[in-house]
């Protein structure tokens, strides 16, 4: 290709830009915020207003761990020396079900930083790439030429931060001296770029079905799961909070039947970050006070220890992630060719899973992998997209199953959805005390096995076994016959 333009340039747009530097002569990266150059990061380390979850806790899972690893060797060790937060499940990373710790078993990895200063990390090594150049801009539209797509239609300047020309139907055209092509839409000028590949990475929010629908393409379905999710997110300072743990997750179900999800992880500038999160009614509200107080109802140590010698940097910040969404590009019976779309575009799953960037990683893996296939210009990118389904499917399950069994969470629950369940509350509990169960939940959870490998009868017998054990009085209680 001589020109691919990638748009947005949060994690699946950097890591989609990696992967088409193997391939196109050069990689526009279309990005609304205006972000400090490589190099130097400056506010590149603070959330930026392009993605508002940024100030919220973010682990890397092992699948992301190692698909970063794998375009940029030496990136888990450069992060780390930068003051990020490695751990090992075997040591480091503790989990907690109902305040029980879970065994400790090895093997997975993960990567513990804020969200922003591991995208500038990445943004520093993808900038560094000759073919790529990131470019202020707001995308507005796409350009066709028949049934391709052939370029995209963006506002730079004072429009690209949305301060102008967000509506109206007068627009100017201009040459752009980016592509030598002009182009008419909106308010603002906009200026054209045109490119042999479009790759939308503009997040869940992204406009595409707007920008297809506009010329006559039909719109991708978008299916919601609406799960009314809460986050709070605080800093505290290393040297009060847990001893152990580099990274602690717990799930609990408070005696009043309300669920509670929290992690915590070291982060660079020797600092924690916790996150606690409720859905509906119970999400986490504003202040350190609520904060702390719902950190001390965690029945998991480490959240016991932070609200008891915690050192809050600041006040909490909170999110509200009212749904989980997919769009399904598979199901279209037309679609232009030239364009692909990667990472939350694609997909946005409930976070507390923080499947997201792992996610985006295996989509920019599904790009290589349909790329280095020799597809034709001229075709839709079908094969991508049926790539990238697996990759939806499979955490899209994860997440779904144990969303839909949220009492306000309605369905539709799928075929078979009560036996499913029930199955999987199984693992779950088994993963407490067995350490095979647990490693074969790990890997599934990091996205490094597929869900369905935790139905396979040899796990779920082992599961039933191990939730028996646990089930059994201790030696010498006087054992319950009851049924
Ligand atoms: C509360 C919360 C917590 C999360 N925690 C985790 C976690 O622990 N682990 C994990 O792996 N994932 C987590 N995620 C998911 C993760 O944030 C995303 O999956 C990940 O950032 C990949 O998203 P993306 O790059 O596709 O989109 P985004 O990160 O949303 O980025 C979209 C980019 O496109 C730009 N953009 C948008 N529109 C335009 C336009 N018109 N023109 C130009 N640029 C545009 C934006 O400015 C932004 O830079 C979490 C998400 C949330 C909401």
């Amino acid at each position: 290709m001589r020109r691919a333009a990638v748009l947005g340039g949060s994690i699946a747009g950097l890591l989609a830009a990696r992967v088409l530097s193997d391939h196109a002569d050069e990689v526009v990266v279309l990005e609304r915020d205006d972000i400090a150059p490589a190099g130097d990061f400056g506010d590149g380390r603070d959330p930026r207003p392009g993605v508002p979850q940024g100030t919220q806790m973010h682990a890397l899972l092992d699948a992301g761990r190692r698909g970063i690893e794998q375009w940029f060797p030496g990136f888990s060790a450069e992060i780390v020396a930068a003051g990020a937060a490695h751990a090992d499940t075997g040591a480091g990373v503790h989990s907690y079900l109902d305040g029980r710790r879970k065994v400790l078993v090895g093997g997975v990895e993960m990567v513990s930083a804020t969200r922003p200063f591991l995208e500038a990390h990445l943004r520093r090594r993808v900038l560094a790439l000759d073919a790529v150049r990131l470019v202020n801009g707001r995308v507005r539209g796409l350009v066709f030429t028949g049934d391709r797509v052939t370029g995209v239609r963006y506002a730079s300047g004072a429009g690209a931060s949305g301060a102008a020309g967000t509506s109206g139907a007068s627009g100017a055209a201009r040459t752009s001296g980016t592509s030598g092509t002009s182009g008419t839409s909106g308010d603002d000028v906009l200026d054209v770029l045109d490119a042999d590949l479009v790759v939308d990475a503009t997040g869940r929010a992204s406009r595409i079905g707007a920008w297809l629908g506009e010329a006559g393409w039909p719109e991708p379905a978008l299916r919601r799961m609406h799960v009314d999710l809460g986050y709070a997110t605080a800093l505290f300072r290393r040297s009060g909070g847990p001893h152990e743990a580099t990274l602690a997750q717990s799930l609990a179900m408070l005696p009043d039947g309300r669920l509670r999800l929290g992690t915590l992880g070291r982060v660079e500038g020797d600092r924690w970050v916790a996150l606690v999160a409720g859905y509906a009614d119970d999400r986490p509200g504003r202040g350190v006070a609520e904060f702390l107080r719902r950190c001390a109802d965690d029945p998991a140590e480490p959240f016991r220890q932070l609200a008891a010698d915690g050192e809050p940097m600041g006040e909490p910040v909170t999110y509200r992630h009212p749904d989980n969404r997919r769009r399904d590009f598979h199901l279209l019976k037309r679609f232009p060719a030239g364009l692909v779309a990667v990472g939350d575009t694609l997909a946005s799953f409930n976070p507390i899973y923080g499947q997201g960037m792992s996610s985006a990683t295996m989509h920019a893996a599904c790009l290589a992998d349909y790329l280095a296939s020799g597809p034709s210009p001229r075709d839709p990118a079908w094969s991508y997209f049926k790539r990238t389904r697996a990759v939806v499917d499979d955490a899209w399950q994860t997440s779904a199953l144990n969303d839909l069994k949220l009492p306000h969470v309605t369905g539709p629950r799928p075929r078979g959805f009560g036996v499913a369940s029930r199955l999987s509350d199984l693992i779950v509990r088994a993963s407490v005390t067995d350490p095979v169960i647990h490693r074969r939940f790990l890997d599934v959870m990091h996205m490094l096995s597929p869900a369905r490998t935790l139905m396979r009868p040899g796990t779920l017998l082992r599961a039933a076994r191990a939730v028996r054990r646990q089930d059994l009085p201790a030696a010498g209680a006087p054992l319950d016959t009851t049924v």
